[in-house]
């Protein structure tokens, strides 16, 4: 098995021409990636078969390297450093700490906006807010729909504002990916494999949220179809997962998830509270944790009225609470040297 080449560091570019040229004609693709010291390439595709010797006596190639993973452009052996995504200024990764509230559902221009100023006064830096909403049930609020496109452009223009929202189908991804900052991608359609290929082919930051009952090879898995697709900006979202017990929370917010993913891959990795408990009262103290366990962000639901929300909004907070959130976070986040 042969997945990754690295070039001596006298490698001429010819050198890595000829690689490049030989993997494409056994069929696979090649990921080039030059870094301060040494080039790396990628064998892209089902290499079980390939042999090392394939390349190794190939001029300019240093070490031939197979990864067992089946997640391998996921992998942080793929991939040593980590990923920064950078979302109009705003840098997602290792290092940083970037916090994107909103409503859960976009319901008016006026409430968009009024969660939109007061989040972003309060040090959020990216909007949330979803207009395809995938309901339990069929006769919820189902959002806004396309008219809601226009709402998320006027606003993200007025507030300066990168934003993220969710995309349910393929046939979606064009129209949305016009507007929206970065695509979520919901607990449901984790397993959408068609919607995770569209989605790959954009050059667009995809977030990917992990399946209620996902294992995390699963979750990996499925965020390598994005990154096979050629896109390489994803970003991972731990939101809760179904366990035995339900009785006083909706999720059970797997924080195990975040430093197994840190170390598995070099992909930024964020936590959902809100989802992952269900209970607003419950957003501080594991936004907290979420912060100790080495998260990149969170992602929280914040409305000016949650009880009057038209969905999810028992597990919302409110302008108060989001101001307490951020203000309570700060010590954390210093001290685990990040740079909100
Ligand atoms: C959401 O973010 O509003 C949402 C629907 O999340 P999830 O897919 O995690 O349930
Ligand atoms: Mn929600």
């Amino acid at each position: 098995m042969a997945d990754l080449i690295i070039m001596n560091k006298t490698a001429t570019e010819e050198d890595v021409k000829r690689v490049v040229e030989k993997i494409e004609k056994l069929g696979f693709k090649a990921h080039v990636s030059k870094g301060e010291e040494r080039i790396i390439i990628g064998i892209i595709g089902d290499t079980r078969e390939l042999s090392e010797e394939t390349f190794r006596l190939l001029p300019g190639v240093s070490e031939v390297i197979s990864i067992l993973k089946e997640y391998k452009l996921a992998s942080r052996e793929f991939h040593k450093e980590d990923t920064i995504i950078n979302v109009n200024g705003v840098k997602i990764g290792e290092g940083y700490f970037v916090v994107m509230a909103g409503p859960c559902s976009v319901e008016s221009k006026e409430q968009l906006l009024m969660t939109g100023k007061f989040v972003k006064k309060c040090g959020a830096k990216i909007l949330r807010g979803s207009i395809f909403k995938p309901r339990t049930s069929p006769y919820s609020f189902l959002g806004l729909g396309k008219e809601g496109l226009n709402i998320l452009k006027e606003i993200k223009e007025e507030l300066k504002m990168p934003i993220i929202t969710e995309v349910l189908s393929p046939e979606e991804v064009d129209i949305v990916s016009q507007v929206s900052d970065i695509l979520q991608i919901g607990t449901r359609n984790m397993f959408n494999y068609r919607l995770l290929q569209k989605v790959g082919e954009i050059d667009k930051p995809i977030l990917l949220k992990r399946n209620f009952s996902a294992k995390i090879s699963e979750f990996l898995n499925c965020a390598e179809y994005i990154l096979k697709e050629g896109n390489n900006k994803v970003i991972l979202c731990e939101r809760g997962i179904r366990t035995f017990d339900s009785e006083f929370t909706r999720n059970t917010l797997d924080l195990n998830a975040v430093p197994i993913l840190k170390k598995e891959t070099h992909l930024p990795v964020i936590v959902d509270p809100s989802h992952g408990t269900g209970r607003r009262d419950l957003i501080i103290p594991m936004s907290k944790a979420a912060v100790a366990v080495g998260a990149d962000g969170l992602l929280i639901e914040v409305h000016p009225k949650p009880e009057e929300a038209l969905s999810d909004g028992f597990q919302s907070i409110n302008f108060d609470m989001f101001e307490n959130l951020m203000k309570e976070l700060e010590p954390f986040i210093k001290v685990m040297k990040k740079k909100i």
